[in-house]
């Protein structure tokens, strides 16, 4: 607590009771009420204080963020969300490393304690040349722009936590098969690794309980006459990452964030920490000006509901929403909740003033903005430089010649589902998790065309070549093949009972509504073959004594070790019949696992379908 014998805190104590007079009459609650009441306050907090603002006695502290990066170094499409809502419908046209690059130096102007970090998600980068450079690029171009650090977003763990910790971290070589690394950046130099560090403080390891990384960080800022003041940053990461379909990692488990927000909170307090923030990757949803905030919904309000009163600030990512809301903390008192959005979109500036002898957060004087990544400043030449490079690095590599194919591989489907593309598929599945000790698999299975949501068999490789130029006719290029398949997600190993086997092949036939049927095929694995019947029920087509795997009968009696792409297993396409598997193993992802396939198969001929055929 303050005391009354500083003329500031005498100051502040008049503010807070006529700020909680006015506008918090209740201090619990509903968000909605919540937020009504957080806006009032923000405005009235500005109308107090412009005196109180510009007083010198406190110490500054510029907290600069984004999130949700994904390795967009170059200025963004539409479709990539390039056009940003703001006030009274506005909207302004954002994004590219190159511009954000020059905001940061002008927000960062004249400050002596500014602090950029980000939410997570910095990468998977989805942009090609990002993705098929193990994320490179986009540490180079962090470390341009000058991150300090990082909380572990779900798609920081698309790899594996050594690849994050080794490879991201350190700038370790990190070969996995199918993918290269530490390659030549923009300056000439191979891979150094970043030059910040990533932090959460509720992703374990399943077997002693430790964090993955380090669970937060403290700043020191300068607080005048040689005296340093600290803030600490609490990372949180999404629960349930490690079950999520590309940050697959059975090692992990996830802790609740709230319980490890308070329980590090009080520690730190204790420690004498008196300026605390939280940045999480999690989210919320709060309407479309992206520089405030209406009806919110979404975990992280349920955690600002809840989140310890010495938490100044709540950052947060995941959702590529974009808001700016001061929300009540338990005790009434608002604090900011944001969102910067995605893909380089928005820098969310919140500007603390900190008591200068006890490091408090003086908390009706805080303002938060979102800024966006407007393009109408001129482009930073280094950071388009890089971006320029990876860009052109990457036209290169997509023309690296890969294997050949003899004849076409398409995705056209025969009578039975199957075609030349999903055999490949399949085939490739049961061949990655056959190259890994624990992931041995007695089959593949790879759906070709789900219920519901994404098809990870996404191209042909087609024996004419194709428009690239450096194609000729025979030849699969680097770039074709990591288009043909994959959709960043790890090919698992795991044991399904026989009765629940074979309920998969059965529930390639999806009743629908109105008594008509869906089917959503499997493409399985060169080592099985069955016959099915459509004129018998769904849920009795495929005899158990017609599944032929490895040569024998499927018997309902054993398990199986079945391989299959994440988002298969945890039910992505739409289907619930893999609910329950056990014992999961993580083999490779499937761009590089496809990449390793055709590297070790560099001479592919379609088979004859068959695999699955009718019973007349
Ligand atoms: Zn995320």
């Amino acid at each position: 607590m303050r005391t009354n014998a500083h003329p500031s805190a005498r100051k502040q104590v008049a503010v807070n009771s006529r700020i909680r007079r006015r506008t918090f009459l209740t201090t619990t609650g509903a968000i909605a009420t919540a937020t009504a009441v957080g806006d009032v306050a923000y405005a009235t907090s500005h109308a107090l204080d412009n005196a109180a603002y510009g007083a010198s006695e406190y110490v500054d502290v510029q907290l600069l963020n984004i999130t949700d990066f994904h390795g967009y170094l170059q200025p963004t499409t539409p479709s990539q969300g390039s056009v940003i809502t703001g006030a009274g419908g506005v909207q302004v046209t954002v994004g590219g490393a190159g511009y954000l690059a020059t905001h940061l130096k002008r927000l960062r102007e004249g400050q002596r304690n500014s602090i950029f970090f980000s939410s997570g998600d910095n990468f998977n980068g989805w942009p090609f040349e990002v993705d098929a450079h193990a994320n490179e690029p986009t540490i180079e171009a962090l470390n341009a722009l000058g991150l300090q650090f990082s909380t572990v977003g779900n798609h920081e763990l698309d790899h594996s936590v050594d690849f994050l910790v080794d490879h991201m971290e350190k700038g370790k070589p990190y070969p996995v098969s199918g993918r290269d690394d530490n390659f030549v950046d923009s300056t000439g130099q191979r891979f150094q690794g970043a030059n910040f560090r990533f932090y959460t403080a509720n992703i374990v390891h399943a077997d002693t309980g430790r964090t993955i990384v380090p669970p937060y960080n403290i700043e020191w800022v300068d607080a005048g006459g040689g005296r340093k003041l600290p803030i600490a940053f609490i990372h949180l990461t999404l629960v349930g990452s490690e079950v999520g379909s590309t940050s697959y990692q059975p090692g992990l488990r996830s802790l609740s964030d709230l319980e490890q927000a308070n329980k590090l909170a009080a520690q730190l307090k204790k420690r004498g920490v008196n300026a605390i923030v939280i940045n999480i990757h999690d989210g919320g949803v709060a309407g479309n000006d992206y520089n405030a905030g209406t009806n919110p919904s979404g975990p992280v309000f349920q955690l600002a509901a809840n989140a310890s009163p010495d938490i100044a600030a709540i950052v947060t990512g995941h959702w590529h929403c974009r808001f700016n809301m001061m929300v009540p903390d338990p005790n009434g008192v608002p604090r900011p909740v944001v969102e910067a959005g995605n893909h380089g979109s928005l820098i969310n500036e919140i500007n603390l003033k900190l008591d200068p002898r006890t490091g408090e957060v003086i908390r009706e004087l805080t303002r938060s903005t979102n800024h966006a990544n407007s393009r109408d400043v001129p482009l930073d030449e280094e950071l388009q430089y890089i971006a320029d490079y990876w860009t052109a690095q990457g036209k290169k590599r997509y023309a690296t010649p890969l294997a050949r194919v003899t004849a076409d591989f398409t995705r056209t489907p025969n009578a039975s589902g199957e075609s030349t593309m999903g055999n490949l598929a399949a085939d490739f599945a049961y061949w990655d998790a056959n190259q890994h000790r624990d992931g041995r698999a007695d089959l593949a299975l790879i759906s070709v065309k789900p219920v519901s949501g994404s098809n990870a068999v996404t191209g042909d490789l087609l024996f004419a070549k194709g428009t690239n130029p450096s194609d000729v006719d025979g030849t699969v290029l680097f770039g074709e093949a990591w288009g043909a398949f994959g959709y960043g997600n790890p090919i698992l190993t795991v044991t399904l009972p026989g009765t629940q086997l074979h309920a998969a092949f059965e529930a390639q036939w999806v009743p629908q509504a109105g008594g008509t049927e869906k089917f959503a095929p499997f493409a399985v694995s060169q080592n099985v073959s069955y016959t099915y019947d459509t004129t018998k029920p769904i849920g009795q087509r495929v005899d158990p004594a017609t599944v032929q795997i490895n040569g024998k009968p499927l018997d309902l009696t054993r398990d199986y070790r079945v391989a299959a792409l994440a988002y298969t297993l945890i039910g992505g396409d739409g289907t619930t019949v893999f609910a329950g598997f056990t014992d999961p193993v993580r083999n490779d992802r499937d761009h590089e696992g496809f990449i390793a396939y055709l590297r070790a198969h560099p001479v592919l001929t379609p088979a004859p379908l068959g695999r699955a055929r009718p019973v007349s």
